[in-house]
């Protein structure tokens, strides 16, 4: 059966088009069960409706003709109970319903099972056999699971179809149609849609032996070099236009193009005797790879710069020349994998918005955009971009969405919130030099949270007073062997000096989980429960030792310095992690050194260190609780894995009551307390941060303004009885309820959202 189920799947999602798939999917199924006839019925429209799409028994010139009512019939009862319905005979039913023509009369035995992705009924599947029998447990198992099976197929292949019919369908008064992607950039647009011009396709070089080593490794050289005198052009032309954050981009960019890791893998390809544009491709796909299998989308979608570079030297490596293009105004530019390059050829005045089939609300493109305030929606997959050309879309960066064919009643709502969000830009940013103070006086530390030395700019322009998460391993995961003392030295003293003198946080190697070095591979049944954070760093003391002496090395003459462990289960690690920090003290104060003992903390990502956080915060200065683990620990759900992703929800009530727990312990013995997972960026969740009693905050770049703005329009007072409030509810939707009517009521409502719920998707 799992042969039959496997070969299944695969031919249909091979399907050229819908009817195909479903064409093989009854075939297959009548063939296999040995039974009379085999159907599909299809919600294709979202109405609800159940259309006969394929039979292979029944009247096939009734498909795309019987089409039930939710409900109506054998059909819609499968549908309305999501379960399986076993009948002997069919016609016996109080609610089977004569469908003339059908040819369906001779019909005894009926099965019938739903198609259900992801909790929604896509369609029902069904057998039929003249013989007055009963389905037996074999045939409902089978059936069944051919259902769940190929729900996903039947889901992308219908996905597909209604974006081929957008593009085909032309109307006087269009209905609203539109498409979900992610959200990668706030704001709303309205523009027309101009695809970006293709760059040279990495995938399509054929592998061929290299004629000449020498001629093959001096033609990549002269890519490379190109593309890096590409990219200072692109950064000195957007000097007016660009802020400087932005710029530095493109100087990671030109690092990232020259890096000593990438030039030596393409070279060591030339060396094997394979051409520069093969050894390239391999070379990029292994870099990028490495990315990619990580989860956190932060790194992975560093593997998306990457392919751009890639892309960039081998448009050069066969004397690919780039054209200057005419934009209109109002362009929203479009394409499958949009790179910052495509976005800076838009001279800034025309680009209204970013629409891109591939990337994430991490990727540089989604960095650029919410840098220069374009918003953008990423991720909109198999959408045929060439097609829309000159259409007029709305872009809708705050609910993720790219409306194709938009109302004339949207359209004038969108113009609306245009002009409401424009207002609100220009209150906000003069915000920068105010301090985040609540309404009754209370004044609170905003930090920025980085992660590689590109991001710095950012941060610096964005007001904070510090750094409160330096997350350290992503230079240790984008090379192929682990980075010496002064190596890191040089790059932790850049972070320092970048905002000396105020605090710069950082965070001690957390590998492990998603984040695998790719020179020190793993493999664990369960990693986010295995060998992450503290206890590798702990089981590789050298490693451990050299990032503690770079760190406090570079803290030297600067004394700005936080130190913070992440991963923290147990009493035990905290302390074997002090004593190895103190072991690297005495050693350079030893070799003549002179040192201060930085300020040190504790991440609370896991539920023990909640239940522990007294004992822990006795031993440090300050915790500092990490809401995207600790929200997959406690309520066991992992944060990379789609299926479960709408049960995860750092709103649960549970995930503030730990964070006011942590609170009143580590205030019971003087000590601090930060937060410092993405749950921050949510202007809602900062009322009830607030509210459990928090020190301070860190953030992104972007969210820091709306954070300042939120703090200074409560009252502590006020945001405890709100935290109050919200832990006696059930779940996140019923916080987030309550706290929609509070935002509202603080004038707050625009945040992240702004439609108005009629219009609402
Ligand atoms: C967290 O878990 O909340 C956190 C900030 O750490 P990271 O996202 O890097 O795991
Ligand atoms: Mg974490």
């Amino acid at each position: 059966m799992l042969d039959t189920l496997r070969r299944l799947v695969e031919e249909m999602s091979g399907a050229a088009d819908l009817d195909e798939a479903l064409e093989l999917l009854v075939c297959r199924v009548r063939d296999v069960m040995e039974i009379d006839a085999c159907s599909i019925y299809l919600d294709v429209g979202g109405s609800g409706d159940l259309v006969l799409m394929a039979t292979d028994g029944l009247n096939p010139e009734r498909v795309g003709k019987v089409r039930l009512h939710a409900n109506e019939g054998l059909v819609g009862l499968v549908a309305k109970r999501k379960e399986p319905i076993n009948l002997q005979n069919l016609s016996a039913h109080p609610q089977y319903r004569y469908s003339p023509e059908k040819g369906e009369e001779e019909f005894n035995a009926f099965l019938g099972v739903p198609i259900v992705h992801f909790r929604s009924v896509l369609g029902v599947l069904v057998a039929q056999q003249r013989m007055n029998r009963e389905f037996n447990d074999k045939e409902v198992d089978f059936l069944v699971t051919i259902g769940a099976q190929a729900a996903g197929a039947i889901n992308s292949v219908v996905a597909k179809e209604n974006i081929r019919s957008l593009v085909d369908e032309v109307e006087e008064e269009p209905k609203t149609t539109f498409i979900r992607g992610v959200k990668s950039s706030p704001g709303i647009a309205i523009g027309n849609i101009v695809a970006a011009t293709n760059l040279e396709s990495l995938q399509s070089v054929p592998t061929r032996h290299a004629q000449d080593i020498k001629a093959e490794e001096t033609a990549f050289f002269r890519a490379v070099e190109t593309v890096r005198l590409e990219l200072q052009r692109v950064n000195r032309d957007t000097e007016s236009s660009y802020p400087a954050e932005v710029r530095s981009i493109f100087d990671a960019y030109a690092q990232l193009s020259t890096s000593d890791s990438l030039v030596s893998s393409v070279l060591a390809g030339i060396h094997e005797g394979i051409w520069a544009p093969a050894a390239l491709r391999d070379a990029i796909e292994r870099h990028a790879g490495i990315f990619e299998k990580i989860s956190d989308p932060y790194l992975r979608a560093r593997a998306q710069d990457i392919r751009d570079i890639g892309r960039r030297i081998l448009m050069h490596l066969r004397k690919g020349v780039s054209t200057a293009r005419q934009y209109p105004d109002y362009t929203v530019l479009a394409g499958d994998d949009l790179s910052i390059t495509d976005i800076a050829e838009v001279p800034v005045e025309k680009l209204a918005g970013i629409v891109s089939a591939e990337g994430s609300s991490m990727s540089h493109t989604a960095i650029l955009a919410r840098a220069l305030g374009i918003p953008a929606v990423m991720g909109l997959r198999e959408l045929p971009f060439g097609r829309f050309e000159g259409r007029t879309v709305v872009v809708d960066g705050h609910e993720g969405l790219l409306h194709l064919r938009p109302s004339s009643s949207l359209l004038k709502e969108y113009r609306r919130l245009v002009e409401e969000n424009r207002l609100t830009a220009t209150k906000l940013s003069k915000l920068r030099g105010l301090p985040a103070e609540t309404s009754d006086g209370d004044r609170l530390p905003i930090y920025v949270k980085a992660g590689l030395l590109a991001d710095l700019a950012t941060a610096q322009q964005s007001g904070a007073d510090g750094i409160g998460l330096y997350r350290t391993e992503f230079e240790f995961i984008g090379r192929e062997s682990f980075p010496s003392e002064q190596e890191q030295f040089k790059i932790y003293r850049k972070v320092l000096k970048s905002f000396y003198p105020r605090p710069v946080c950082l965070r001690t190697l957390d590998v492990g989980g998603d984040k695998i070095l790719p020179y020190l591979p793993t493999q664990e049944a369960n990693p986010f429960l295995g060998w992450r954070g503290i206890r590798f760093a702990l089981d590789h003391p050298e490693i451990f030792m050299t990032q503690l002496r770079a760190m406090l090395r570079a803290n030297q003459g600067l004394n700005n310095l936080q130190v913070m462990f992440p991963m923290i289960s147990t009493v035990e690690e905290l302390d074997e992690g002090l004593g190895l920090l103190e072991r690297a003290r005495a050693e350079l104060l030893e070799e003549g050194c002179e040192l201060t003992r930085p300020s040190i903390g504790v991440m609370i990502e896991v539920p023990s260190a909640v239940y522990q956080a007294g004992l822990l915060a006795e031993r440090v200065e300050f915790l500092s609780v990490g809401t995207n683990d600790l929200t997959q620990y406690l309520l066991a759900v992992d944060r990379g894995n789609r299926r479960v992703s709408g049960l995860y929800d750092s709103l649960n009530p549970v995930v503030i009551k730990a964070v006011q727990d942590v609170v009143e312990s580590a205030h019971r013995l003087g000590k601090l307390v930060s937060v410092c997972g993405e749950i921050t960026a949510n202007p809602a969740a900062v009322i009830l941060l607030l509210g459990a009693g928090v020190d301070s905050l860190t953030t992104t770049a972007s969210t820091l303004p709306h954070v300042k703005q939120v703090i200074r329009s409560v009252s502590r007072v006020e945001a405890r009885r709100l935290t109050d409030k919200a832990l006696g509810l059930p779940n996140g939707t019923a916080v987030r309820n309550l706290l929609e009517k509070v935002l509202e009521r603080l004038g707050l409502e625009t945040f992240g959202k702004g439609i108005s719920p009629e219009f609402r998707i």
